[in-house]
């Protein structure tokens, strides 16, 4: 039996990165914000946001640290009340405490899955920032935040890690984007800034180089090092050349795979989300009674990969469940249970995606209201 895998990044060849690894060779420069960094900052912008420009991006090591920064230069100090949503990866929540500030777990939307503005608008009194999640890759509106930050003089900061393709920038908030490898734009390791704000850009690339103001060499602040190698930006240019063809692929599959499991696996639910987007993995919600551990074992049985992101929530995770929560979790607990991820990559064939469907509903009629599975 034939295993299907859960993810397999889709990354440029040697072939493809050749023609960007000649150009280091010639032109020495590894990293530190050379000649390759630039031109994949200006290609992520034409793709993103036409109207910016270079002062209002900085690529990072990975988003978890570009998080980090973001939060850093956002004009808060330690200690700040920042609200994430608790279904989530940990990163979003471990950025927050190691920027020094505090994160105040919200409930999440039932059709989105998400912290939209109007939670976040109930919580505002009593936090600083607030650091949504385009989960699952699905965009936030970022017209409706840009006026949450208005309204509230709240900064608001887009863990928008696997939304590459989808998300736009905002007019007043921070989006933060992943380019490891099984986002959707994957360069093995990578992200990036995109701020309306010049300054708070500024500062990002003075963080990521450890705090120094390079005309002065001087550390005028404490940071880290957080900067994208040459070669990461190397595939990252490489990854360009095939980007449309990789978004039409993505988009297919999900057609394929909803198409599936409507005529396969009919009473799954799904998270609510714009049908031609470009996603780095793919969620279902198992009918109520159903357990998706249960059936992740069954499905792992028959060879058939699958993951319970983002389970447990945030707030029940050894590390973080002391912070404080800006509501009742019901949503959240409500969903955790149920919700599954399924194998999502452009290996997957025809067939690959009928035998989930029907192993999947099989695993579910075994499983649903047994007792093991409440
Ligand atoms: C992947 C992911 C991250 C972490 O991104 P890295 O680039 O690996 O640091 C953070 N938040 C969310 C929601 C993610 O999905």
């Amino acid at each position: 039996m034939k295993k299907i895998q859960l993810l397999v990044p889709a990354m440029p060849t040697a072939d493809d990165l050749l023609p960007y690894l000649r150009e280091i060779d010639r032109d020495l420069w590894y990293t530190n914000f050379g000649p390759l960094n630039a031109r994949f900052e200006a290609r992520i912008l034409e793709d993103v946001a036409p109207r910016l420009g270079r002062e209002n991006i900085a690529t990072v090591s990975n988003c978890t640290v570009g998080l980090e920064l973001a939060l850093q230069s956002c004009g808060v100090g330690a200690g700040a009340r920042i609200l994430v949503p608790s279904l989530t990866f940990v990163a979003t929540a471990t950025a927050v405490v190691r920027a020094g500030m505090s994160p105040v777990f919200a409930d999440v939307d039932e059709r989105s899955w998400c912290l939209t503005p109007e939670i976040a608008a109930r919580a505002a009194a009593s936090i600083d920032v607030v650091m949504p999640v385009s989960t699952f890759g699905v965009a936030q509106d970022m017209r409706a935040w840009d006026e949450f930050a208005e309204r509230y003089g709240k900064p608001v900061i887009v863990d928008a890690a696997g939304a590459y393709g989808n998300q736009c920038a905002g007019a007043r908030a921070d989006v933060v984007f992943s380019f490891h490898a099984t986002k959707s734009f994957g360069i093995g390791e990578g992200g990036c800034v995109i701020s309306p704000s010049a300054e708070r850009i500024s500062r990002i690339r003075k963080l990521e180089n450890f705090g120094i103001n390079t005309r002065l060499g001087l550390l005028e602040d404490l940071g880290t090092n957080g900067k994208l190698s040459e070669y990461h930006c190397a595939v990252g240019l490489a990854m360009f050349d095939g980007w449309e063809q990789v978004k039409a692929r993505r988009r297919q599959l999900l057609v394929d795979y909803l198409e599936a499991l409507e005529e396969l696996c009919p009473g799954l639910q799904f998270q609510h989300r714009p049908p031609h987007g470009v996603y780095p993995l793919f969620t279902a919600l198992l009918p109520p009674g159903c357990d998706a551990g249960a059936v992740s074992t069954e499905l792992a049985a028959r060879g058939i990969e699958t993951r319970r992101w983002y389970c447990p929530p945030l707030s029940r995770h050894p590390a973080l469940h002391t912070y404080p929560t800006a509501s009742d979790l019901v949503t959240t607990e409500r969903l955790g249970n149920r919700i599954i991820g399924l194998p999502f990559h452009l290996q997957l064939t025809v067939e690959d995606i009928s035998r989930v469907a029907i192993e999947l509903h099989r695993a579910i009629t075994l499983t649903i209201d047994k007792p093991s599975c409440v």
